[in-house]
């Protein structure tokens, strides 16, 4: 069966080799209480929507309201839950969101509209990459990106849409568009002239990154350090506690099992 690769598995592998292990097993994953998520999944959706049915101008806050209503009981239907946190919270949610919306709009409008676009691009793209038994084996990297371009230039863009107030979250996405900028070239075989966060509520809305030849040579590296761990089987834990204390695979650790000692006690070890 062909490996596949997202970014999010590659994360939680970088950080533990034993906690990607039972993420690709599927356990420990279910989060039920989504509200954390909430405005950034209804954002990227009317922003969707309003790409894929024809932007028009100044409708896109109208459609929040609908959007939050669909979206949670979508979350509803697939057995999750939302945690509000007070009687106004949902409505705090759709003012945040309609914020956002009028404050995407404008580049939206200018970066998006005016060429060729795709919204919420779900992808699989090839790459052989070096297996431990020798050769060359087919790998598949996964994602969705929020908006793909193609200019007048056929220049290639990425924009990733984020709800986020946090001025200097821009850090922790460079990687990301790396990936997607790796994933364009395997699809397209043209690297992306631009990879942008669009973050409308910070003070610079829209954050632009030129993705650099290190950089891709590193992402590569990763993706193929990943693969590597997989074909060789190695979920090592991690010998430091860093990740250990809210780690989603805990209860399955092999290094938090219950040790049995002489006389029958059973006991966990604490860091
Ligand atoms: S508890 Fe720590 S060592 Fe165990 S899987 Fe999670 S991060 Fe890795």
């Amino acid at each position: 069966m062909t490996l596949r690769l997202s970014w999010s598995a590659l994360r939680v592998q970088e950080e533990c080799r034993e906690a990607g292990y039972h993420r690709r097993a599927g356990r420990g994953l279910k989060q039920d209480n989504q509200r954390v998520f909430f405005p950034g999944t209804v954002l990227d959706r009317v922003v969707r929507d309003w790409l894929t049915d024809g932007p028009e101008k100044d409708t896109m806050p109208d459609m929040v309201t609908s959007v939050v209503d669909r979206e949670w009981k979508n979350i509803l239907d697939e057995g999750g839950s939302i945690a509000w946190k007070d009687a106004r919270d949902k409505a705090k949610v759709i003012a945040d969101v309609r914020e956002a919306c009028v404050k995407i709009q404008p580049d939206l409008m200018r970066w998006v509209v005016p060429f060729e676009y795709q919204a919420d691009l779900k992808f699989r793209a090839p790459v052989m990459l070096p297996h431990p038994a020798g050769g060359l084996e087919q790998v598949e990297i996964i994602g969705a990106m929020d908006i793909t371009v193609r200019d007048d230039k056929s220049r290639f863009m990425v924009h990733d849409v984020k709800m986020t107030r946090d001025n200097s979250y821009w850090r922790k996405v460079r990687g990301q568009l790396t990936y997607y900028d790796l994933a364009m070239f395997l699809m397209e075989g043209k690297y992306t002239s631009m990879a942008t966060l669009m973050q409308p509520l910070c003070n610079e809305p829209m954050k632009m990154f030129r993705i650099t030849d290190e950089e891709r040579t590193q992402m590569m590296a990763r993706v193929t350090a990943f693969a590597r761990q997989i074909w060789m089987n190695d979920h090592t834990p991690r010998q430091d506690t860093t990740y250990c204390g809210y780690c989603f695979a805990r209860s399955a650790c092999s290094k938090f099992a219950p040790v049995t000692q002489p006389g029958g006690r059973r006991v966990v070890e604490l860091f």
